[in-house]
């Protein structure tokens, strides 16, 4: 009878835990609506009462004044970065909402977190996980039913693209106009350096026979043993398991050239760090962009995404001291050449889930937009696996030697700024120097007709020239053998694809014949200081 009554007691208790932990708006509407601000921090909130260990920190403040929670999950004791460190355990931060008309990466995470502090409580002795479950907030908050119509629900609408300023935050990772963007590299991947980001989206492209579809890092300047892994043995066991555990297929994001043509091959998007999965990349972690399949209902994206979830953290669980490795190396290691350009190539020979689409129209053998809902097509919800080349990597078109350091003139303080902000360590000569430099010496600078995120951005076409300089004491020095070398090159290198020079940073020198960066090719010694954010 004792024993009887104590098992009751128990079942009891846990009854009264269960119904103290939340639930989301998705679940609270029969996933009419999507999770609204407010109702996510009353979600983390319910959360950290019912567990004490939980922990939530602020990572920026946007626009509109809102302040964008990061919920920290793991083993009592780990209340910092420090503390996480120390622990030796692998960080996964998840990211959800970036783009605010994707909310079930938002309902997903947070079911997540939730588990964290239940049923899969145990995951958190192996993998500290960080969860920001709604980055772009102020677009969150503009739901609309006219939003993303081509998308399959939530029926009560969603919220927009871009943040408060207009901008994409996942265009942003360079340039770091948005408080989002620059509170979510300083706070989260300088301040806490998880391991792996994963970033949550929803596709809006073709159609396909994947519930959801995921991408690497895609620019070839990240480490190879980073990109191996993830291509060879991370992801494959993820989409195993996906398979095996679920009963879902999933693949590597991408859209068919033409909708009505699939032989014609499945194309990923573009390899430049703008975008979270690159940047990641460059920065030596790993990172898993996630695209729920845009039209399945919106409870089977959700429920997808979080299946999904799970499935990286048991696998990271598995693999994370031989990723940590990984990562380290990649840290001590600069590479002695890195690309400036790219373009996307074939990967490899394989078959691919095609949604069978027939012409509604005479337009319809047109190739389709890149990552649109294909147009002029009418679908027949019959799903065939056809043989087709996977366009799935990108190589270099052109290279560049990484120097032993860069020179940026004294006064390019607004550039210096970003730099920091992005976690590189920048110097200053301490004296008045002549030093053997390489200087670029500008033949032209074409801006883009086009505006794109309030840019036109800019190709600067040149040449290295070797030259003795005599270079004025405050002169800034970016030494490549750091950490951050692939990222710091990508932003200084002038005929770089996405970086400074490209997004504006030094259109106001472009006149002259000199550009304001120089590169040092000889390791020497330097009198300089360290310069520390302001
Ligand atoms: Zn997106």
């Amino acid at each position: 009878m004792r024993v009887r009554a104590l098992i009751l007691f128990f079942l009891l208790c846990e009854a009264l835990l269960a119904q103290e932990l939340p639930k989301t708006t998705a679940e609270n509407t029969n996933y009419r609506a999507t999770t609204r601000y407010a109702d996510v921090m009353e979600f983390v909130a319910a959360i950290q009462r019912a567990d004490r260990d939980i922990r939530v920190e602020t990572f920026a403040t946007t626009n509109e004044r809102r302040a964008l929670p990061l919920v920290i999950a793991g083993p009592p004791g780990v209340v910092d970065p420090r503390t996480a460190q120390a622990s030796g355990l692998p960080i996964v931060f998840i990211m959800a909402n970036i783009h605010a008309g994707e909310v079930e990466g938002k309902e997903a995470s947070l079911m997540l977190l939730r588990d964290l502090v239940s049923s899969s409580r145990k995951m958190r002795d192996e993998v500290i996980v960080l969860i920001a479950p709604i980055y772009n907030a102020d677009g969150n908050e503009k739901i609309s039913t006219e939003h993303r119509k081509t998308q399959n629900g939530p029926p009560e609408g969603v919220g927009v693209r871009e943040n408060a300023q207009g901008l994409d935050l996942n265009r942003d990772y360079m340039k770091l106009e948005s408080p989002e963007a620059r509170g979510l590299v300083g706070n989260v991947l300088n301040r806490w350096d998880p391991l792996l980001t994963v970033d949550l989206h929803t596709t809006n492209g073709s159609f396909h026979g994947y519930a959801l579809t995921y991408s690497p890092m895609l620019n070839p300047n990240a480490s190879s043993d980073l990109i191996d892994f993830e291509r060879e043995t991370l992801l494959p066991r993820i989409r195993e398991r996906m398979r095996s555990n679920h009963h879902k297929e999933t693949y590597y994001y991408g859209n068919f050239l033409n909708q009505l043509m699939p032989e014609k091959g499945w194309y990923t998007f573009d390899s430049r760090p703008r975008f979270g999965n690159n940047y990641v990349g460059l920065r030596n972690r790993f990172t898993i962009l996630s695209e729920a399949y845009s039209y399945i209902d919106f409870r089977a994206r959700v429920e997808v995404t979080y299946e999904f979830l799970h499935e990286i953290l048991s696998a990271v669980e598995k693999q994370g001291k031989k990723m940590m490795k990984l990562a380290a190396r990649a840290d001590l290691a600069t590479p002695k050449r890195q690309g400036v350009r790219f373009e996307i190539k074939p990967w490899k020979t394989t078959e691919i889930l095609w949604e069978k689409c027939v012409a509604a129209d005479t337009e319809a053998t047109a190739p389709e937009n890149q990552g649109e809902t294909p147009h002029h097509v009418q679908r027949t919800g019959q799903i065939i696996p056809v043989k087709m080349t996977d366009y799935g990597v990108f190589a270099a078109k052109e290279k560049d030697d990484v120097p032993y350091a860069f020179l940026i003139d004294a006064d390019a303080q607004h550039a210096v700024e970003n730099l920091l902000t992005h976690g590189i360590v920048i110097e200053k000569l301490a004296r008045d120097a002549d030093l053997e430099v390489e200087q670029f010496e500008i033949k032209g600078a074409k801006a883009e007709e086009h505006a794109f995120q309030g840019h036109h951005e800019v190709t600067v076409i040149g040449k290295w020239k070797s030259r003795k300089v005599a270079l004025p004491a405050g002169t800034f020095l970016v030494r490549m053998n750091q950490p951050l070398a692939r990222l710091a090159f990508y932003l200084l290198d002038p005929r770089s694809d996405d970086g400074l020079f490209d997004w504006n940073f030094f259109d106001s020198s472009l006149e002259g014949e000199v550009a304001p960066v120089r590169r040092i090719m000889k390791p020497m010694a330097i009198d300089a200081t360290i310069v520390s954010k302001p």
